[in-house]
């Protein structure tokens, strides 16, 4: 059955990075969502022409509520509209919840390994809030790939951890002064030191670009991770 289209009301955007923003919507007959859903959004131009594009929920379920983080790529379609045109006040097309895989449910009580790449935190910022709300023992790791601490997403909630979530970044470009790890892309011993031991069966959700996944989903196989309990989800190009 298709999920049918709803409007929602623009409420709140914030900043996240120069180059990303979060859209706060109030949308009339949410359902509800788990982490890791997404939702498509679509814009309608006066001729008729229409454009869509999926998007993560960046947030845990809250009554009618959802937040969505978009990475402004230059020269695309959707993107530039909803990061630098959208304000609030306007109204989108969206549908969803979308997605039954790429899900945390916050009933689980296995360890879990979230691996996020650039604006591939959004649906891992779902299930950290997730797991913050429902009082959820279950036990978080989060290593994170940004290019540089400027493009940190939710950076201000990221300055105030969960003290039992253990989160380790990855700088692939510039670091911050202090760091210890060299500046370089996300290798074997980030997951190996970071993530949690095969023994312990892990639940491991990795969503990026294409390339930062498989390279993820690779590593983490060699480590001795099961497949199965490997879930991806790609957003497009590197
Ligand atoms: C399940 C799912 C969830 C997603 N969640 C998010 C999210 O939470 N936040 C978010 O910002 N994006 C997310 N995306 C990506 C999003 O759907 C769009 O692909 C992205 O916003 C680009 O759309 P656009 O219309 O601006 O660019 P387009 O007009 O489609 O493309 C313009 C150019 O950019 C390239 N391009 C397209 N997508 C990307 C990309 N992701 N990265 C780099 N280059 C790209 C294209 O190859 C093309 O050359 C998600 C994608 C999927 C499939």
């Amino acid at each position: 059955m298709t999920t049918p289209w709803m409007i929602a009301n623009v409420v709140d955007k914030r900043v996240e990075t120069p180059s990303a923003h979060t859209l706060v919507l109030d949308v009339d007959g949410w359902p509800g969502h788990l982490a890791g859903q997404h939702v498509d959004v679509r814009l309608t131009a006066e001729d008729g022409y229409s454009a869509q594009r999926s998007y993560s929920i960046a947030s845990a379920r809250n009554g009618g509520r959802v937040e969505l983080t978009v990475q402004t790529v230059p020269d695309g379609e959707v993107s530039p509209y909803l990061a630098d045109v959208v304000e609030p006040g306007d109204q989108l097309e969206l549908r969803g919840p979308i997605g039954g895989w790429f899900v945390w449910n916050p009933d689980s009580t296995r360890p879990v390994l979230l691996v996020g790449g650039g604006s591939g935190i959004v649906p891992l910022r779902a299930m950290l809030r997730a797991r913050h709300d429902a009082g959820s023992r279950a036990l978080f790791r989060l290593v994170y790939s940004v290019r540089e601490p400027m493009e940190t997403y939710f950076a201000d909630e990221f300055a105030r951890p969960d003290p039992v979530v253990d989160v380790h970044f990855v700088h692939t470009r510039r670091a911050p002064v202090g760091s210890r790890r060299p500046v370089g892309r996300l290798g074997i011993a980030d997951l190996n030191t970071h993530g949690w031991p095969p023994d312990f069966e892990p639940d491991c959700f990795v969503c990026g670009p294409t390339g930062f996944v498989e390279t993820a989903a690779n590593i983490l196989v060699a480590l001795g991770h099961e497949p199965r309990r490997i879930r991806t989800e790609r957003f497009g190009p590197t």
